[in-house]
């Protein structure tokens, strides 16, 4: 099944395809050699208008995640971390989308399209990442709201998110258990510290720090969704939402890998011969060709699904499918890119390493890709989805 692009989402492409050309591949070494946080980065797909994409068009964007799909992939085939940026500023729409107050959205959703405000999404503390129902943090009903206390790893984006989205065990008054929470909680809320970044081997550019909550408290209003106990739904639709654009990075990584390979043949020599003769080298790289175009109409299929507004377990399986495939592949692609560039591969003079240390990330992070294969084979069994 080939799924192909309207002409909104065509022009798009050619767009952030110049601009990633031009502006942004110029950056990639930069940003990974120092993992500064890109600024610059950010405020050029600020004032493209890329991060409104996948937001209904009430709150300023085009209401397709396709859209979000093409351009993340258009920016991860020259840079990682800048398409980081805009997957990270989509982690935490989904869920105040699907159980925001009026408030909570009329104060957050327009902010987040515009790049207004910036968000970050935690869930994982150090004895559970793929096991969310295994969190330890507690929100303690309070008079005036919850008193949280507990502590984070990994919170991409934390150190500059104006708000951070927070899952927290909710204990009512008397300390009995209510469930899993998110919490919207603000930059500088009393009792909130952000502790030092990961020194990472990918995704170097976007910070992932520890959060500390000590006697943190929030009201009432800063809890998402209707009760005590909802979060834990919230999250899983959360983390569905986006599959498919972590998918897209994956896909971009592989074409910019395949582009980098391509320059690479083009003058290296052998046995008196170019390279790119040896029939060993031309078979993989057709492997890497297929195999990304099959990954691209997988995450391209999700997506639209996404825009037809199919939602539940049809949605989480072709979208876990996308998200498992796609980065299974970008890793796959990303190692053969370095088996054709030899020992120059192994270099920070050029550029491929960056690419395949981004793409182990991708097989990890926003659920394993154990946990995704899990999923689809929950969907097909019929027994109850996990992350
Ligand atoms: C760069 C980066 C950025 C991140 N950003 C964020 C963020 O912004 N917010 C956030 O909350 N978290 C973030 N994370 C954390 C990430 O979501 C977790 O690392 C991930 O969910 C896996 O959790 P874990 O590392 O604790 O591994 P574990 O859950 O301990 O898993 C270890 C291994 O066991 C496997 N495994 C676990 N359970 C099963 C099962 N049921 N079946 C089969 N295999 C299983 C896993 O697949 C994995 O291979 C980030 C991580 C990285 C690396």
């Amino acid at each position: 099944m080939s799924y192909s692009l309207n002409s909104d989402q065509k022009q798009i492409q050619d767009l952030v395809r110049r601009v990633a050309r031009e502006r942004v591949a110029p950056r990639a070494a930069d940003i990974d050699r120092t993992a500064e946080y890109p600024q610059d980065m950010f405020d050029l797909l600020k004032e493209l208008g890329l991060f409104s994409l996948p937001f209904p068009v009430e709150y300023g964007g085009t209401a397709s995640l396709l859209s979000g799909c093409v351009a993340v992939e258009e920016l991860g085939r020259v840079c990682y971390n800048t398409a980081y940026l805009l997957v990270v500023q989509w982690a935490t729409f989904g869920a105040i989308l699907g159980g925001g107050s009026p408030e909570q959205k009329k104060r957050w959703l327009s902010a987040l399209s515009s790049g207004e405000a910036r968000g970050a999404l935690s869930l994982t503390e150090s004895q559970s990442g793929s096991d969310v129902s295994g969190i330890k943090t507690t929100a303690r009903r309070t008079a005036k709201g919850y008193t949280i206390n507990g502590a984070k790893i990994w919170c991409t984006n934390s150190h500059i998110a104006d708000f951070i989205l927070v899952g927290a065990k909710t204990l009512d008054e008397s300390g009995a258990a209510k469930g899993i929470n998110l919490f919207i909680v603000e930059r500088g809320t009393k009792g909130l510290t952000i502790g030092e970044p990961e020194d990472k081997m990918g995704a170097r550019g976007v910070p992932s720090c520890p959060l500390f909550f000590d006697e943190m408290h929030v009201p009432v209003e800063a809890r998402l969704g209707p009760d005590d106990g909802t979060g834990f739904k919230l999250a899983m639709s959360m983390l569905n939402t986006t599959r498919p654009v972590v998918g897209a990075r994956s896909v971009g990584l592989a074409q910019g890998a395949i582009d980098h390979c391509l320059d690479f043949l083009a003058d290296r020599r052998a046995f008196g011969r170019h390279i790119k003769d040896f029939q060993g080298m031309r078979w993989m790289l057709a492997d890497m060709d297929m195999r990304t175009e099959v990954a691209r109409q997988i995450v391209y299929a999700a997506a639209s699904r996404a825009d037809e507004g199919i939602k539940g377990k049809e949605f989480a399986r072709i979208a876990s499918m996308a998200k498992c495939f796609a980065s299974d592949v970008g890793m796959e692609v990303a190692t053969q890119a370095m088996q054709i560039f030899g020992a120059a591969g192994i270099s920070s003079d050029y550029p491929i390493n960056r690419y395949f240390r981004d793409a182990k990330v991708v097989q990890i992070v926003e659920g394993t890709n154990q946990i995704q294969r899990n999923i689809i084979a929950d969907v097909l069994l019929g027994s109850a989805t996990q992350r």
